[in-house]
């Protein structure tokens, strides 16, 4: 493994300029698990100038040659899968199977957008002027300039990585902070797979910042692809104004999650905990307000109840733990806060609700899996991103009530329903302003479908065809042919 040397830049491994490193932790026990080069303006300054080089030639590959790379990466990701899936466990601290189902999620992007570029298809129109031709162009951006965040830390690079490399454009990447060592797995697949020196750079840093103005400052960055909470990319977004670059911001969510009395309650409850517990809920699609019809109110708590009960929290590498740590102190104490107003305000707790520090767990930062009852808007947790494992529970009576309600929010990522009505299916899920409704699903994503928010959520889509227009242009050639 990598010691210091993980910045990527121009096809080489090195070191800050300085020399500078940071630690990576284990979230499961505080353990220094490596170390990362700390990268500055400098490294980032280099970064830019190898792929704008890059973008000159790469830029010129034709969609097949480009293809024969990424299925490489992808080839080399699925044979790695084990390997990845135990660095994430333990750099991020998620359980080994949902570690895995992550690589497997990251390396359908790389297929899928291995495929994709090939049928970028221009366009020609007619006009109305007499041997004049319209012809329309699709071309990469340029230069483009990643942001992720550390909580799905290898899919959320090839989210943007492939669909970059696809296009033909080149990529500067910013890993985050608390995930370096994903990152750098991730480059060492894409170097091996044969992606010309400088296409793809990598820089790890615990100056963000720092980074963060040089790749939104260099006007030779023609696109941001961030990926993070909502605040942050509200400031990225408006830095990236004065050069007028694209952006596309996957940020924060606050999903609804429906349950009417049409439904099966017990087999909603089973969703519900799935979707809810996944990654500790440290997913911006996690439903944040579970909104249950009254008439069903009961049976659905008791077998989420029942549920929850069974769920095991401790190291991800443990057999048999479905829950892992939150990602650091901060997290923890956002979680405890939440609960604490909540329960304050009426709310009351059915189970869980603070910090495990038993059975070896004290080092790590483990939150108990929660279910509060009878939240309502005056709660914090009804309204902020909870990023913890905490079941909010809200009753409603009616479609239009439970409707009016979920829209109540200024994120517009995910929301779900549980319904067997059909009519109310279409109903609802029309009227739900979110950029992804599960009808009777928790898992409405793919490489291949279109992923992204509307509102507080983001602008722009990962994924599916919308995946790789985030990173062409459009050129209109006009041309008057004598008559
Ligand atoms: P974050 O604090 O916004 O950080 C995201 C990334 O931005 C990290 O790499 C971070 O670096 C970097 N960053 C922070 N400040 C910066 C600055 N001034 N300039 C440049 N870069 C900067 O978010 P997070 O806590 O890592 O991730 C959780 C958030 O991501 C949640 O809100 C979640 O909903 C959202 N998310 C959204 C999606 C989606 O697809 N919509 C997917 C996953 C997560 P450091 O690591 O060094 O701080």
């Amino acid at each position: 493994m990598r010691d210091g040397d993980t910045l990527y830049i121009d096809g080489h491994w090195q070191p800050a300029d300085d020399g500078g490193r940071f630690d990576v932790t284990d979230p499961a026990s505080g353990a220094i698990i490596g170390t990362a080069a700390d990268a500055g303006a400098a490294e980032t300054d280099r970064a830019i100038a190898a792929a704008r080089e890059a973008f000159a030639s790469w830029s010129r590959e034709s969609a097949y040659r480009r293809a024969e790379v990424l299925w490489r990466a992808h080839t080399l990701m699925t044979q790695r899968s084990e390997e990845l899936a135990a660095l994430m466990t333990r750099e991020q601290g998620k359980p080994l199977k949902a570690a895995r189902n992550e690589v497997g999620y990251a390396a359908e992007f790389l297929a899928w957008f291995a495929e994709e570029p090939k049928r970028v298809y221009g366009s020609s129109i007619p006009s109305a002027r007499p041997g004049q031709r319209f012809t329309v162009l699709r071309r990469p951006v340029g230069v483009v300039a990643g942001i992720t965040p550390w909580n799905y830390p290898i899919s959320m690079i090839t989210r943007k990585v492939a669909p970059a490399v696809a296009a033909g454009c080149s990529i500067v990447l910013k890993s985050a902070e608390q995930t370096p060592l994903c990152a750098v797995a991730v480059f060492e697949i894409l170097a091996e797979a044969g992606l010309p020196p400088g296409v793809a750079n990598l820089v790890t840093t615990s100056r963000p910042g720092t980074v963060g103005e040089r790749l939104l400052d260099a006007p030779e960055v023609r696109k941001l692809t961030f990926t993070g909470s909502t605040d942050v990319g509200r400031q990225l977004a408006a830095r990236a104004a004065a050069t007028m670059k694209r952006v596309s911001m996957e940020l924060g969510g606050h999903a609804p999650l429906l349950v009417f009395d049409d439904a099966d309650p017990v087999h909603a409850a089973k969703g519900t905990a799935l979707v809810k517990f996944l990654n500790a809920g440290q997913a911006c699609i996690s439903p944040n307000r579970i909104f249950v019809q009254r008439t069903v109110l009961d049976a659905f708590t008791e077998a989420l109840l029942e549920r929850v009960g069974g769920l095991v929290t401790g190291p991800g590498d443990r057999p048999g733990v479905s829950v892992g740590p939150l990602v650091d102190d901060a997290a923890l104490k956002k979680v405890t806060d939440q609960v604490e107003d909540a329960v304050a305000k009426g709310a009351r707790l059915l189970i869980g609700g603070s910090r495990l520090d038993g059975d070896c767990l004290g080092a790590g930062r483990f939150f108990a899996p929660t279910v509060l009852a009878d939240v309502d808007e005056s709660m914090r947790i009804y309204r902020e991103e909870t990023f913890g494992p905490v079941a909010a529970i809200i009753p409603f009576d009616d479609e239009d009530e439970a409707v009016r309600r979920a829209n109540d929010t200024e994120y517009g990522l995910a929301s779900y329903l549980y319904t067997n009505d059909l009519g109310r299916a279409v109903r609802v899920s029309e009227a739900l302003r979110f950029g992804i409704v599960g009808v009777n699903d928790i898992n409405p994503t793919a490489a291949a479908a279109p992923f992204g928010g509307v509102g507080l959520s983001g602008l722009g889509r990962e994924g599916g065809a919308q995946g790789l227009d985030e990173y062409l242009d459009t050129t209109l050639v006009g041309l008057v042919v004598p008559t």
